[in-house]
């Protein structure tokens, strides 16, 4: 343990609707285990509440048991019995709530994506704080993520501090404005919060529409800090455009609001460590990457005649954030320019999904390109090892993870300039960078131009520069991504409230 000198130990509490490995759909889950994992390293002690979902990935949790004694908690005018389990994940705490309310709030066979979302949230967001309450736990910090369990900040102050849970402060974190949990104001009542009290203007009104209420708005005014997943981002949503009708409501709370970069977790993805690779290699021994370009290939029919050409991937979801048309032109203009493309991604959208499979099948034996459209874990690590170059050019992106893996793998990224991408890609070319911080090519317009102009900056320095390209991969390969950085703003955050309402009880 490092606990740093200066600084208490923090107890750390985060409800959240997602924990990587367990329970992941996005960076959410990653969030929640790499910060906490951070923390606890540092010396802190950190818990993680979550719902106990029937599709959690169980043989990753060890010491699974359930506790004694069960937490009633309210929904809709009636008490609850919930059956609490505790376990360890990635060597972290956590209880598991497994409602006992004939509706099987958690027991869908998926996270996300049922008609009472608002509702089975809203109910799990008191039902942890109750738990908290019951079994006695004097947390610092509460720590509440996405609209999900956004519930938890308001029910904190007006239901569970009168009742004594009143040692911590509420951070709240923001993954993506995109979603903000709204519901028909009267929806509200279902936890117990008091939706004459609450639909307010400068309270949880939906800034659009006035019988409804915004989850996310309530955490924003009800939080004591207020963090989104970088500092470009944090800027973005400030605006009318970024902020999704929110941007005013963060103008009056910006004092608490600030954006730290996520980082990733570099023991899973570590090219000097991974299982799922051909080779191994480091930053010191790079010639393990064209091994693993090859078998790539060689998996993929794709063409060996020539070691150099460029191979070129996307790992992504499709969905428009993502900037689906100019991942499609991505392949057009790679076969232009004498390169390969590999696409590894999956569509929710059944029309996207629809577009790429006829894509896929155009190149079904193309030596050149392929398109993979499903969600395959190994794979990716496959592909971020055996690239080139990576593509990621969206549209919005709050913070965006595969720029940073692709780093880490030495596979160059070519990146719009929004949000997370903004603050971690930085254009080799770009003279008023430090040429220390340049690491990749990146482009600002949102259209096939901008986004050619850099892909073609990228295919020159790479057949112009052998040794240029190669000391740039060796660079990339050594920036620090890990979470320690990030966890340390975070800490300082924590430690900065905490500080600030113990001298205002002394007071
Ligand atoms: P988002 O959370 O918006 O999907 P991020 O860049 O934050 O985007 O995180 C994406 C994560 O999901 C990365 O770890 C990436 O490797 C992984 N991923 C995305 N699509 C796939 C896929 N089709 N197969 C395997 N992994 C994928």
């Amino acid at each position: 343990l490092t606990l740093s000198t200066s600084r208490p130990r923090l107890h750390v509490i985060h409800i959240a609707a997602e924990m990587a490995p367990v329970a992941k759909v996005g960076g959410l889950g990653d969030v929640v285990t790499g910060l906490s994992k951070a923390l606890q390293k540092k010396g802190h002690l950190v818990e993680i509440v979550l719902p106990k979902y029937d599709c959690m990935r169980y043989e990753l949790v060890r010491d699974l048991k359930a506790l004694d004694v069960p937490v009633e908690s309210y929904f809709d005018g009636r008490l609850y019995k919930n059956k609490i389990w505790t376990g360890t994940v990635e060597g972290l705490p956590v209880y598991f709530i497994e409602p006992q309310h004939p509706g099987n709030f958690f027991w869908r066979g998926q996270f996300y994506g049922e008609n009472d979302d608002f509702k089975r949230f809203s109910f799990f967001s008191r039902a942890a704080l109750e738990l908290l309450l019951q079994v006695g736990k004097k947390p610092d910090i509460i720590h509440c993520h996405d609209w999900q369990t956004a519930f938890v900040a308001p029910l904190y102050w007006d239901l569970y501090v009168p009742k004594g849970l009143n040692s911590a402060r509420i951070c709240f974190t923001c993954h993506n404005f995109e979603y903000q949990g709204t519901a028909p104001a009267t929806e509200l009542a279902s936890c117990g919060l008091n939706v004459y009290h609450l639909n307010r203007p400068d309270r949880m009104q939906d800034n659009s529409a006035q019988d409804r209420i915004n989850s996310i708005k309530g955490a924003i005014v009800f939080s004591n800090i207020v963090t989104t997943v970088s500092p470009t981002y944090a800027q973005e949503v400030r605006s009318a455009e970024g902020g999704r009708g929110l941007h005013s409501t963060l103008h009056s709370h910006s004092k608490k609001f600030v954006g730290i970069l996520n980082g990733i977790d570099t023991e899973a993805w570590n090219p000097a460590t991974d299982n799922f690779l051909k080779v191994q290699y480091n930053a010191n021994d790079i010639e393990g990457k064209a091994e693993n370009k090859e078998d790539l290939r060689r998996c993929l029919r794709l063409s060996s005649n020539d070691v150099r050409r460029p191979l070129v991937g996307c790992i992504t979801r499709l969905v428009p954030q993502k900037g689906v048309h100019l991942i499609r032109h991505a392949i057009y203009r790679t076969l232009e320019l004498g390169g390969q493309f590999v696409l590894l991604g999956s569509s929710p959208v059944p029309h996207i999904q629809r577009e790429f499979e006829d894509i896929a099948n155009h190149f079904q034996s193309h030596e050149h390109v392929r398109l993979i459209l499903k969600y395959d874990e190994s794979l990716s690590h496959l592909i971020y090892a055996a690239t080139d170059m990576l593509i990621i050019p969206s549209i919005f992106e709050p913070c965006g993870l595969t720029q940073m893996i692709a780093m880490r793998y030495g596979s160059i990224p070519i990146a719009r300039k929004t949000g997370g991408l903004n603050d971690s890609v930085f254009d080799v070319d770009d003279d008023t960078i430090p040429v220390q911080y340049r690491n990749g090519f990146t482009f600002l317009t949102a259209d096939e131009q901008g986004f050619n102009n850099a892909l073609e900056r990228a295919f020159n320095f790479y057949k112009n520069n052998i040794d240029g390209w190669k000391q740039l991969v060796q660079k990339d390969m050594g920036i620090d991504f890990s979470w320690e950085s990030s966890a340390s703003l975070y800490e300082e955050l924590y430690a900065k409230s905490v500080a600030r309402s113990r001298a205002a009880n002394r007071a």
